[in-house]
């Protein structure tokens, strides 16, 4: 269980993430959600431990970092790496052995070219991939579906059902609603940095009713289509 306790983070004066108390169960999906800017990327990150907060983020395992993939909206990878490469070398951070990546190769991925001229949904099922073989126990993925092909957004949605079936804690961010609420248990909608509100599927699905009523309202007919 991850356990946040008055997070907040300022970037200068401007303040990104106020007072955020969440908490995070094995064998539960948790889809975040929220406008740009809201501060999505931003929680994960403190999540991640990639950026100083104040506040307390504490985990039941012993280093929360040791155990997490971080799946970041565009994945970043060293020059003159390979994808194979990058695939070991996550693997040797955690001691893992895989004798053959092509038998994992579930994307088709082309292992053997520099990951910097993959193209944006190559890189970040490279990364998934990379996580994957980890065998991490919690996964955090920002926008998985974003930039990814059909075929590969129905195998990422699977992945996830599995790591649910497997009891990971999963979080995940993403625009797309209805890829969310296949997947998700519950719904933590992001507003100005604050949690707007924490809900199930039942009840994320009368706030999606009532967004499309509130986003949409008249603006279709200020474009005066004909
Ligand atoms: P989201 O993921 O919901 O779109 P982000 O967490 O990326 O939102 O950003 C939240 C706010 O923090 C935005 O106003 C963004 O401009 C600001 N921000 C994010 N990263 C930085 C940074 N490194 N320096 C300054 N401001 C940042």
């Amino acid at each position: 269980m991850i356990i946040i306790k008055d997070l907040c983070k300022n970037y200068g004066d401007n303040s990104v993430l106020t007072d955020v108390n969440l908490s995070f169960e094995a064998g539960l999906v948790y889809g975040v959600v929220g406008p740009n800017g809201a501060g999505k990327t931003t929680l994960f990150k403190c999540i991640a431990g990639i950026i100083p907060y104040s506040g307390e983020i504490t985990c039941m395992l012993d280093n929360l970092k040791n155990h997490m993939g971080f799946l970041a909206t565009e994945p970043y990878f060293m020059s003159f790496i390979t994808g194979r490469e990058y695939l070991q070398l996550l693997c040797n951070a955690r001691n893992i052995h895989v004798k053959n990546f092509d038998d994992s190769n579930i994307f088709d991925l082309p292992l053997d070219r520099y990951a910097t001229n993959y193209s944006t949904g190559m890189k970040k099922k490279l990364a998934l991939m990379g996580i994957l073989l980890q065998k991490n126990q919690i996964f955090i993925l920002d926008e998985p579906f974003n930039g990814v092909d059909v075929q590969s957004n129905l195998l990422i949605t699977e992945i996830i059902l599995t790591l649910k079936a497997l009891h990971k804690t999963l979080i995940i961010s993403s625009h797309i609603l209805s890829t969310l609420t296949d997947v998700c248990d519950f719904f933590i909608v992001l507003k100005d940095g604050r949690i707007d509100s924490n809900v199930d599927l039942e009840a994320f699905k009368e706030i999606e009713k009532e967004m499309r009523k509130t986003e949409i309202g008249n603006k279709i007919e200020k474009l005066g289509l004909r």
